[in-house]
Formats: structure tokens, C-alpha cells, sequence
């Protein structure tokens, strides 16, 4: 018997990026009373949205011969896009260098290692334009390693357009079309300006909200367009907020930004796993608190169906935040 819908043999696990699950929050749905789904993107083969983006970039450097056998994939990464960028160099025969910053979970900086990536550890309390930043140490291997390609995932406009034609476009037909809210948590940016736009001109009325950490930049960018270099990022929550004005980040399509709680996130988080079974990151659950605080703020909003990007997988984050009894104070000071 031939199983319908089954997926042909892939030729390598890269095929394996995107369709991912969108799965109904039963509980979120109960108590706002209208229909809430969760994008599940732990499905992607290293466990973030970041393969799709990574993915994409790479696929188009090579065709338009920018990257080339036997060069250095560089980036700056909080962890998710650097794994995906050591999958996709391990598998196509890259060599790949990555900047983290000191406060990234350790379990994603072994796993970086154990890909096969050179991680480069720098400090989380160094300021963008400090030369010992996980940016400036980026720029600075791009500068002196021959034949490097620095991915950018801050500015490459690829970055941008990965989302708008892939997790966009496949929200939208996975909905079909009946969308009416989207809610991501934004650190580059480029998952809520790629999807969102892609969203907008297929439907003008989506409203698309960004969840963002006490301290960041992108919210007050989002409200009075200006950058505020000496704010704080104050969250131990990986993928929320930024401290620098990525040009991925398109802050016109952005309807609201929601400044999150740090603990009411992680306890969002949890309670994804205890009432749905799923087992996500922190800035899921960043998304669930500002799903919930959108709701309080406008109680007569009329919510047909809200999608919530959840970028990864909460076993990422064991240590840092599903250790019982972690609270945000205990690892502030780590971002
Ligand atoms: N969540 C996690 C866990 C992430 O790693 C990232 C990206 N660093 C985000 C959310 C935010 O995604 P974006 O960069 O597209 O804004």
C-alpha cells in the first residue's frame, strides 16, 4: 500500500528544512476564545526557524558564485544561527567560524563544537562597537581570513527575504489564508519583517506583533525611530531583543511591540510543556506573553486565528532555564 503524502527519500538532511508543524494551543485558544497556533520550529534538522534562513542564503550565494568550495562561512551568532550555519558547511564542505557571545546557553556552544565549527567566545557586556564584541570579532576574521563569506544574518537582505518566502508564504497556505494576527519575538528582527511583509501584501489587515525585552533597542526604534545606544538589554532570554538596529529589521510593518517579562516568559514557556506537550525555547514562550499582554491591552480586538512563532526547542536551554527554580535575576547578568 502506498502511504499517501509520505516525503520522498531526501538527499540530504537539509531537505528536511521548513514545513514545519502549526499546532493548535488548546488552552491559549480556551481562554481568549478564538483559535491560537504554535509555529513548531524545533522541527527544522538542528532544532531552529534559523535553518530556513541559513539555508536560503547559502543556496543563493553558491548561484550567484559568491560562495565557493574550499571558503569560510563567518558569522555573529547567539547559537541558533550558527548551528544552523555549521549544518549546512558540514554537509555542503564549508569551513565555518563563529562569534557567540559568552552568555550563549553552553549546551548550544558544544553542540556548535561538535559540528565542527571554530567558536570564538566573546564577551556579553562588550558594546557593539568594542573591538572584543561578538560583532567586531566577526568583522575582524571576515577582514583576515582568505576567502571568507560573512553571512551577516544582522544585514543581508537574504536574511530577510528567507522569511518572507519561506516561513511567510508557508504560513499563509498552511492557513489558508484565514491568518489574523502573528506574534515573534525579534532579536535580528528578520523572522517578524519577512514573514510580516509577506503577511501585509497578502493581507493588509494581519496585524503583526513583535515581542521585545525590557532594555532592547528595537522597541523605542519601533516608536520613535531612534537608536538609544546606551539601553541595556536586560533578559536571559536567547532571541528576544537586540542591541544594535539590524537593517533586517523593518520596523514599518510592525503594528506593536510588546516589551515581555523575562520570568512571566519562562514560566510561558513551561506551561507550554506542562498543558500542550511542547518543549520550546525561551522566547516562545516570550511570544505567549505577548500574545497574552496584546490581549489585555485591547480586550475588544477581534482575534480570528494568532500564530505564534516558536523559533526552537527548550532542550537547548536545560540548564539555563528549565532548571526548577530559575529565575530571570539568576541569569540576567549573563546578557
Ligand atoms: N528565538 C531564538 C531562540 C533565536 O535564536 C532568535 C534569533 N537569534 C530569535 C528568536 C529571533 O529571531 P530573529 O533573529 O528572526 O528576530
Amino acid at each position: 500500500m502506498k502511504i499517501k503524502g509520505l516525503k520522498p527519500l531526501y538527499n540530504s538532511l537539509l531537505e528536511g528544512i521548513g514545513n514545519t508543524p502549526l499546532v493548535r494551543l488548546n488552552n491559549l485558544s480556551k481562554e481568549f476564545n478564538c483559535e491560537v497556533y504554535g509555529k513548531i520550529e524545533a522541527f527544522n534538522p538542528s532544532m531552529s526557524i534559523k535553518d530556513r534562513v541559513v539555508d536560503y542564503i547559502i543556496d543563493k550565494a553558491e548561484r550567484e558564485g559568491r560562495l565557493k568550495p574550499g571558503m569560510t562561512i563567518v558569522d555573529a551568532t547567539s547559537g541558533n544561527t550558527g548551528l544552523s550555519i555549521a549544518l549546512v558547511a558540514l554537509i555542503k564542505g564549508y569551513k565555518c567560524i563563529l562569534t557567540v557571545k559568552d552568555s550563549s546557553a553552553a549546551e548550544k556552544i558544544t553542540q556548535l563544537q561538535l559540528y565542527g565549527a571554530r567558536v570564538i567566545k566573546c564577551p556579553a557586556k562588550a558594546k557593539p562597537k568594542d573591538p572584543l564584541s561578538y560583532y567586531s570579532m566577526a568583522q575582524k576574521i571576515v577582514d583576515e581570513t582568505p576567502n571568507a563569506f560573512f553571512l551577516d544574518q544582522n544585514h543581508n537582505d537574504n536574511h530577510f527575504q528567507a522569511h518572507y518566502h519561506s516561513t511567510g508564504n508557508e504560513l499563509w497556505q498552511q492557513t489558508d489564508g484565514r491568518i489574523t494576527h502573528f506574534i515573534s519575538s525579534a532579536s535580528t528582527g528578520g523572522t517578524v519583517s519577512g514573514t510580516g511583509t509577506y503577511l501585509k501584501e497578502k493581507n493588509p489587515k494581519i496585524k503583526i506583533i513583535c515581542a521585545d525585552s525590557k532594555g532592547s533597542v528595537l522597541k523605542p526604534f519601533h516608536e520613535d525611530g531612534k537608536y538609544y545606544e546606551e539601553l541595556k538589554k536586560q533578559t536571559p532570554l536567547e532571541g528576544v531583543g537586540k542591541d544594535i538596529i539590524p537593517s533586517v529589521f523593518r520596523s514599518s510593518i510592525i503594528d506593536e511591540c510588546m516589551e515581555i517579562d523575562n520570568d512571566a516568559s519562562i514560566e510561558c514557556a513551561k506551561d507550554l510543556l506542562r498543558q500542550e506537550g511542547i518543549f520550546a525555547g525561551g522566547s516562545s514562550g516570550a511570544a505567549v506573553d505577548a500574545f497574552k499582554k496584546y490581549m489585555q491591552k485591547y480586550p475588544d480586538e477581534k482575534v480570528g486565528m494568532a500564530v505564534l512563532s516558536f523559533p526552537d526547542h527548550g532542550i537547548k536551554y536545560m540548564a539555563k532555564l528549565y532548571k526548577s527554580g530559575v529565575k530571570s535575576e539568576d541569569a540576567a547578568d549573563l546578557i
